[in-house]
């Protein structure tokens, strides 16, 4: 299966924290897999802005580095590297002084897509929007792209609405969560609204509750001063968890439309219930001894010894509504844990009545959308186990893994930064979180972390390469269910 792949038009790309950790592993990288695939065209320019002071070929130098690191392949080697490297440019300004930014708007083209990507500290965001607009380097068609934390509560979220608002409309900012990008997430709605077979099932009345796991084998790295003022709830359960918990449960949006599927994410945001503290747990990674994988506590790493931020998190909500009243919603997410791997189970209910007795047992379909790694979706089917000897019953996959029903093209899935900046690109938002959506998230997330301020909550330790704390298990056996295992 050969897929399609549509030039966008020419344009004109501006990296601010050109120079960045981001740009290196992840933009810069997605940017030259797209012109490998002719979806950039060559009249395309791409400015990497920072203060450090690169010119072009020094900026070329930086970029090839890091494509041969991330982007690794023969059409690094065949000339094309060279080519999309002739389409970098480098213009060294600071975001919050004047330098450089009449040098950047000279070097910016009339009559064509204009997109500003903030790679930069959240700090930078509104001195960025304030420049663009001071200095005429943006113009009304531009878009700007806004990285993750966006805000720290709901009142900088706000905030930062706001300081984006005074200079662009909402139609021109793109929030980016890049889970939203991933080939996987974008298939679960062709899953769920290109096929008759779910949409019937997809209720209260056949699901008996919804997983959502994103686990992580690393640490909080070199970004422990960060996350110390973050933990998992805002790192991950605000944005990523609630992304995806929004397209499972969201209605049917009339069109494939970013306002039209971005008012229903909206209105499952809306309908979550406020989380009961015993519903949540909260862990902390310890120390890993031994000669092999050896590494820190969470506290050391961080370098706060009194540290009650949570590097793991699980709870139990609800969206209430009349699609999912009664069915609980469990999301975990937390690093150093046993395997890396984010997965979706949609636990359907057991079927009512086992006709062929007691031992045949009880079974119940789950299809498993699995995010990273191996992207792919799988449905739990129920069959007679073969051979003679009575009807037992077994529980088989059926594999909807795109490596091996797509060809090359399922076994390499573009990069959801590949798909993201394109998107800015065409100018589609589909896929891009709408200001009071993530107002929405920190309306939820805020009262309950206000809750463990409050009462001085301190998370619970767990051992680096487990699933977690004991008591989120805990938290499963009380509703009678269990944790799907966390696998590579
Ligand atoms: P980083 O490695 O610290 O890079 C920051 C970039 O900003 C550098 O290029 C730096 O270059 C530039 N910069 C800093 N101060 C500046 C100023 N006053 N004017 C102009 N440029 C300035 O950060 P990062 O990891 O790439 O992260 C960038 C953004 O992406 C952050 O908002 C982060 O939260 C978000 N993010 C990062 C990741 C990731 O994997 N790295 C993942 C998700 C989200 P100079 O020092 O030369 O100016």
């Amino acid at each position: 299966m050969v897929s399609r792949v549509i030039p966008v038009d020419p344009f004109d790309l501006v990296i601010f924290g050109g120079t960045g950790d981001l740009a290196r592993r992840k933009i810069l990288p997605a940017l030259f897999r797209r012109y490998c695939a002719g979806q950039i065209p060559p009249e395309a320019v791409i400015i990497g802005a920072a203060r450090a002071d690169y010119d072009a070929s020094g900026y070329r130098d930086f970029a090839a580095e890091a494509i041969r690191e991330f982007a690794p392949g023969r059409s690094c080697e065949d000339g094309t590297l060279g080519q999309f490297l002739d389409r970098l440019d480098f213009v060294t300004l600071d975001a919050r002084g004047d330098t450089g930014w009449g040098d950047l708007a000279a070097r910016l083209q009339q009559g064509r897509v204009r997109a500003f990507y903030f790679s930069v500290g959240p700090g930078l965001f509104g001195d960025l929007a304030e420049r663009l607009h001071k200095w005429g380097v943006a113009d009304p068609d531009s878009r700007i792209v806004v990285e993750k934390p966006f805000g720290h509560d709901l009142a900088t979220a706000r905030e930062l609405n706001q300081t984006l608002a005074a200079h662009f409309q909402e139609s021109q900012i793109y929030r980016i969560d890049h889970y939203l990008g991933k080939e996987t997430v974008q298939n679960l709605m062709a899953v769920r609204f290109g096929n008759m077979l779910f949409e019937p099932l997809w209720n209260a009345q056949y699901v008996d509750h919804i997983q959502i796991t994103v686990a992580e084998t690393v640490g909080v790295g070199g970004r422990g001063e960060y996350y110390d003022t973050a933990g998992a709830m805002r790192d991950m359960m605000q944005n990523h968890l609630m992304q995806l918990l929004c397209l499972i449960a969201m209605e049917p949006p009339a069109r494939f439309e970013p306002d039209a599927v971005r008012d229903e994410k909206l209105k499952v945001i809306r309908a979550l219930d406020d989380v009961l503290p015993h519903h949540i747990v909260r862990g902390q990674y310890d120390a890993q001894q031994g000669a092999e994988n050896a590494h820190p506590s969470y506290r050391e790493a961080v370098g706060n010894p009194r540290s009650k931020t949570e590097s793991y998190i699980a709870l139990k909500t609800h969206v209430s509504n009349w699609r999912w009243a009664g069915t609980p919603f469990y999301l975990r997410t937390g690093k150093r844990l046993k395997a890396r791997s984010s997965v979706i189970s949609v636990m359907f209910k057991e079927t009512p009545h086992s006709i062929f007795g007691a031992e045949a047992g009880r079974h119940a379909n789950v299809l498993t959308i699995r995010l990273q790694p191996n992207e792919g979706i799988t449905l739990q089917v129920t069959i007679k186990e073969p051979g003679p000897g009575g009807m037992r019953l077994v529980d088989v996959p059926l594999d909807m893994t795109f490596a091996e029903a797509l060809g090359p093209e399922g076994s390499d899935p573009p990069d959801a930064y590949e798909r993201l900046i394109m998107d800015v690109i065409r100018g589609n938002q589909t896929l891009f979180m709408r200001g009071d959506e993530v107002e929405a998230a920190w309306a939820w997330t805020d009262p309950i972390i206000a809750g463990w301020v409050r009462r001085g909550e301190v998370p619970k330790p767990y051992d680096s390469g487990s699933t977690g704390p004991g008591d989120a298990d805990l938290l499963m056996q009380r509703d009678g269910r269990e944790w799907r295992g966390i696998v590579p």
